[in-house]
């Protein structure tokens, strides 16, 4: 963990801020076809991310798996896609901050709120590693594997992670709002698999309903040794059973932050959002939580 306490601020959601923005994210592509189809749109969030005060903004790779992209209606190769995504992050991040962070997003291999589809381990671990690879080629400062759902996808992703990334990857994972403190969509407890991410730069929780997360943190905070930082990046809405959007009372930016000043006080030192925040949102949160940390220049040097 840095000396530094401050909160490094990670940026807001990119596939929701597509949509908002007239990008088409209802593909099977979702928000990899804007890589190709609004490569300005993309960027012009990430610089917005960055004047609301992002000391890390996150590229948008989470549908570049070489998986995703077969699976899409895609005609770009992944390893080319996951380069041209991460160069736009970086373009970013040199036009506005050059101080601040990179990460490389790593979702599930399949629907990140359906953990029963997750491929068994070795896939797992062999796709992600592939992945991680192509976004360390490309540039990003460090790997963020995020909204892992189930346990065995988490431990073969930290494990490519390790191997590529020795202490720079970050694990994030997207818990039931409504249950137990911890506990995975899959049903399963995050506390089983924490002693074997004790190497990881941190470990979070993110995409569940803003309001639902401090629980979370606070479980995270006391479970994990010192020198691994705790995360938070929630929603502003989640999906009901039925499948309809139910938004919460986070919608409004300065509801976000209140919350995001919970996380804060439950121990996360890396906190921005997740679907359906903005650079208005993030604003927020960077007003609420005061100096935030910027490392990245130091990190590069
Ligand atoms: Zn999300």
């Amino acid at each position: 963990m840095t000396n530094d306490c401050r909160t490094l601020l990670l940026d807001g959601a990119t596939g929701t801020e597509l949509g908002r923005r007239g990008v088409d994210i209802t593909s099977t592509a979702w928000s990899a076809r804007a890589i190709r189809d609004a490569p300005g749109v993309l960027q012009e969030i990430h610089e917005q991310y960055l004047h609301a005060g992002a000391g890390a903004i996150t590229a948008n790779t989470f549908r570049t798996h070489e998986r995703s992209v077969i699976a899409s209606d895609l005609s770009g190769a992944a390893k080319l896609l996951t380069r041209e995504a991460v160069q736009i992050a970086i373009a970013a991040r040199d036009n506005v901050q050059p101080a601040a962070l990179v990460f490389g997003s790593v979702a599930p291999l399949e629907d990140c709120y359906e953990p029963h589809l997750a491929p068994k381990f070795d896939v797992c671990k062999a796709e992600h590693a592939q992945q991680i690879e192509r976004l360390l080629d490309a540039g990003v400062d460090r790997i963020l594997i995020e909204t892992i759902n189930i346990q065995h996808e988490a431990m073969a992703a930290a494990e490519a992670a390790r191997e590529y990334a020795p202490g720079k990857w970050m694990i994030s994972f997207c818990t039931l709002a409504d249950g137990p403190p911890g506990t995975l969509l899959s049903g399963q407890p995050v506390t089983d698999v924490l002693p074997q991410l004790s190497d990881a730069a941190a470990v979070g929780i993110n995409c569940v309903a803003a309001p639902a997360i401090a629980p979370h943190v606070r479980l995270l905070r006391a479970l994990l040794p010192d020198t691994v930082e705790v995360m938070a990046y929630g929603n502003i809405g989640r999906v009901e059973p039925s499948g309809q959007w139910v938004q919460t009372d986070a919608v409004s930016p300065d509801r976000y932050a209140m919350y995001a000043q919970q996380w804060r006080d439950a121990g996360a030192t890396i906190i921005g959002g997740c679907c359906g925040t903005s650079p208005e949102t993030l604003a927020a949160v960077a007003r609420q939580l005061g100096p935030t940390r910027l490392e990245g220049e130091n990190s590069r040097a």
